[in-house]
């Protein structure tokens, strides 16, 4: 009996790994090792729900046991999807990695006279090459929070930016507000901006902007998953919502700080008076002593995913 046993177990693992290829995977026409891990995975699977071991090893009260620890485990992950949302995140830097979230950012280190400028919802035909020309007139490099499809439209635009020093970052495809899709929808929302970014610049982007600034713990660890790092902002010039340029450089002029992340638009109804107002804002914060960086400098974090290979500039589609 004892014996049978182990020519089972044997027959079992011999079945689970299977004839592993030995050359390098790498070389022409071996199978793909993904592939391979894939159906190692499903063999495990079939052979879970098959529980053709515990059948062999454990009693009938084991199993019962078993069981009851299954349903449990199911229990608390139901009670975890069905934690409510939260509201507003509390401000200040919070770091999360111990709960598996993402670090979110609203501002800087305030121990230098550095803040970054940074512009939503671009790049579009109307105002992003005239914030763009003023911002190299005046030598100035931003962050800008890119819509997925406004830069699958203009990526000569989106090219420019990363040639002339700006950083670009994820701000969603469509922009929709983010607490009311679904898992699956909201992982999408970010890898396919991802991936019209990195098919334009050849650099996929790690910092992460909610629209509207709209989160949950649910929307949040999702983005976390997704290995993106949330920055919001301290200063809101409201740039959108048509106050005039004076008013907007009264809110930078009041609000901004050292550290300051400021936040205004490169795509709207109407950003005239965004575009009015840039040079003064830039005047202002030079004479008062601050530098002004982009979000990844003024953070010590990385723009972009670490791993891949920068491509050239201009080779990438147009
Ligand atoms: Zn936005």
């Amino acid at each position: 009996m004892r014996k049978a046993v182990w020519v089972i177990v044997f027959l079992l693992c011999w079945w689970v790994v299977g004839p592993v290829p030995l050359e390098d995977p790498r070389a022409s026409g071996a199978p793909d090792l993904s592939d391979r891990r894939g159906m190692i995975e499903k063999k495990l699977k079939l052979l879970d729900s098959q529980t053709l071991m515990s059948e062999i090893e454990s009693s009938p009260t084991e199993k019962k046991d078993e069981n009851e620890k299954k349903q449990r485990q199911r229990k608390t992950e139901n009670d975890r999807q069905r934690e409510p949302e939260q509201k507003k995140p509390s401000k200040a830097p919070v770091d999360r990695d111990e709960q598996k979230r993402p670090v979110l950012y609203y501002q800087g280190p305030s121990d230098q006279k550095r803040v970054a400028l940074t512009f939503d919802d671009g790049p579009d035909w109307r105002y992003t090459a005239r914030i763009l020309d003023i911002l190299k007139r005046e030598k100035v490099r931003a962050t800008f929070f890119l819509v997925g499809r406004m830069a699958e439209q203009r990526p000569d635009l989106v090219r420019r930016m990363v040639r002339e020093g700006h950083v670009v970052a994820n701000h969603t495809w469509n922009h929709p507000n983010l607490p009311r899709l679904r898992d699956e929808q909201v992982k999408q929302e970010i890898e396919r901006t991802n991936r019209v970014i990195w098919e334009i610049t050849g650099r996929s982007p790690v910092l992460f902007r909610a629209p509207y600034g709209s989160l949950s713990q649910r929307v949040e660890r999702l983005i976390a998953e997704e290995g993106m790092t949330i920055v919001h902002w301290n200063v809101d010039t409201r740039d959108w919502d048509g106050r005039s340029s004076d008013q907007i450089i009264q809110t930078v002029r009041q609000q901004a700080g050292p550290g300051s992340v400021i936040l205004q638009h490169t795509a709207g109804r109407n950003l005239d008076n965004t575009v009015a107002a840039l040079p003064q804002i830039i005047a202002d914060l030079k004479k008062q002593g601050y530098t002004m960086v982009t979000v990844p400098e003024l953070l010590g974090i990385p723009a972009y995913e670490e791993s891949e290979e920068p491509r050239t500039i201009g080779a990438a589609r147009n």
